[in-house]
């Protein structure tokens, strides 16, 4: 009896509290130092761009949620396939095993994929593609018996937060606490006209000692919003080509058609040997990450030396549920309407675009297919950034809209299904936030 009166207690207590009261009990949030930060909104459901809270209030998406919704939230189709595949087979071992829709997805995600992608290899997030990429380029030369250890990436990359992804990314604030413990990767500048004789002459005295180049093409997701010379990538990874190093192109954020193409590979001409995905694949809805690579790649690991295998997998590699999503929302993709919606948000962005040019306190405005980005000029020292990453959270939170900064960087990555009304309801925000900004620094 006191038992259950105690239950009823609990029960009630908790019925009486917020959402976002109970997290703060009981939640670790991503990227959150816990005793600063504002109380997190709760959110109750989701319906194309538009998010809504526990007090109904409504959001608008615009950075799809962690850059990995293209289709809108609760999107019928994706449900659908969800609830089918749900009812027939929810999970199975993938080591000698394997089932429908980790094979159907793996048929129709590798032509379209850029490069010559032979094979797929399923796991759980964007972080553990690139695991599995390192893992294998790795492992590609010690099967072949050559001594290419070396990695290269881009300084102020991004590609994880899992410690081999965090070693190729560039050193931050981010990874600080644990530089002592990350293997030694060598950057290199972003490509531009200017420095790519230098970069393909320091490319060229590493020469034979490195196993792989990784990179975000085109765009620096998490690193800013960085947007770089296509030619000069493409020369870039030309010359790595010619000298043997193996191409990962990480598309976790590019691919999906966010840069115009349907991944931003597309719009160079050197391929890539693997290709990483995540975010997007799934259309925002399950984590899953794929590692893609050529046959030349997979066939280094074929032998009867079994220490030739790629001895990595994950629990849920390749789960059935995420799989029929994945591909659920690749056939959405897939429709003329979705390569319409791009062009569509492109042109509203570029009339924009020029909108904000002539902003005081915006700086550096461009624009890669759906994603636009700026700066706000600060003109003062870091700690001033914090502040204003503050500022821009209250401020459009207020606004009901779904804006997070990097830094001093404000971006906008919408889902396709964005309504121009909605973009419009973004596009006046950002203005309202310029206006109020420059009144508050005097
Ligand atoms: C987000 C991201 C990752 C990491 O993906 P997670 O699923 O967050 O682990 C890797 N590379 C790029 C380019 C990304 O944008």
């Amino acid at each position: 009896m006191r038992f259950f009166v105690v239950r009823t207690m609990v029960y009630i207590c908790r019925m009486q509290k917020t959402l976002s009261e109970r997290d703060q009990a009981v939640i670790w949030h991503p990227y959150t130092q816990m005793q600063t930060a504002p109380a997190p909104v709760g959110i109750v459901r989701g319906e194309g761009a538009v998010l809504e809270d526990e007090q109904g209030r409504q959001y608008i998406d615009a950075t799809s949620s962690w850059w990995v919704n293209i289709h809108g939230h609760a999107h019928p189709h994706i449900t659908q396939r969800l609830a089918e595949q749900a009812a027939v087979l929810h999970h199975s071992i993938f080591a000698g095993y394997t089932h429908e829709p980790a094979v159907t997805l793996a048929e129709r995600l590798l032509p379209v994929l850029p490069g010559c992608q032979a094979r797929v290899f399923y796991s759980d997030n964007g972080s553990t593609a690139v695991e599995v990429a390192l893992k294998m380029t790795i492992q590609y030369w010690q099967n072949k018996g050559l001594p290419r250890r070396k990695l290269l990436a881009f300084h102020n990359a991004y590609h994880g937060d899992t410690f081999g992804a965090m070693s190729v990314s560039g050193r931050s604030v981010f990874t600080r606490a644990f530089d002592d413990y990350l293997f030694e990767v060598t950057f290199l500048d972003l490509p531009n006209p200017e420095n790519l004789p230098a970069l393909l002459a320091q490319v060229g005295a590493l020469g034979e000692a490195t196993a792989a180049f990784i990179f975000e093409p085109l765009v620096q997701g998490a690193g800013g919003m960085v947007m770089y010379d296509a030619p000069s990538l493409d020369a870039l990874l030309a010359h790595c080509r010619a000298k043997g190093i193996l191409l990962i192109a990480d598309e976790i954020m590019t691919g999906f058609g966010r840069t115009g193409t349907n991944f931003a590979m597309d719009q160079l001409a050197t391929p890539p040997d693997m290709v990483t995905l995540s975010k997007g694949l799934t259309g925002g809805t399950m984590a899953m990450g794929i590692t893609t690579c050529t046959a030349e790649i997979y066939e280094a690991f074929l032998s009867t030396d079994k220490l030739k295998t790629l001895f990595h997998g994950h629990s849920f590699t390749a789960n059935p549920l995420t799989c029929a999503v994945a591909l659920a929302s690749l056939e959405l993709f897939l429709e003329p309407s979705c390569a319409e919606n791009r062009r569509r948000i492109a042109e509203q962005h570029r009339q924009f675009a020029e909108v904000l040019a002539t902003q005081d306190d915006v700086r550096n405005v461009r624009q890669a297919g759906t994603i636009l980005a700026f700066e706000i000029h600060t003109g003062e020292a870091d700690s001033y950034i914090n502040d204003l990453a503050g500022f821009l959270h209250a401020f459009f939170r207020e606004k009901r809209v779904m804006l997070r900064p990097l830094g001093n960087t404000l971006y906008i990555l919408p889902p396709y299904c964005i309504t121009n009304e909605q973009l419009g309801l973004v596009y006046n925000s950002i203005l309202e936030m310029l206006a109020a900004y420059g009144k508050r620094q005097v």
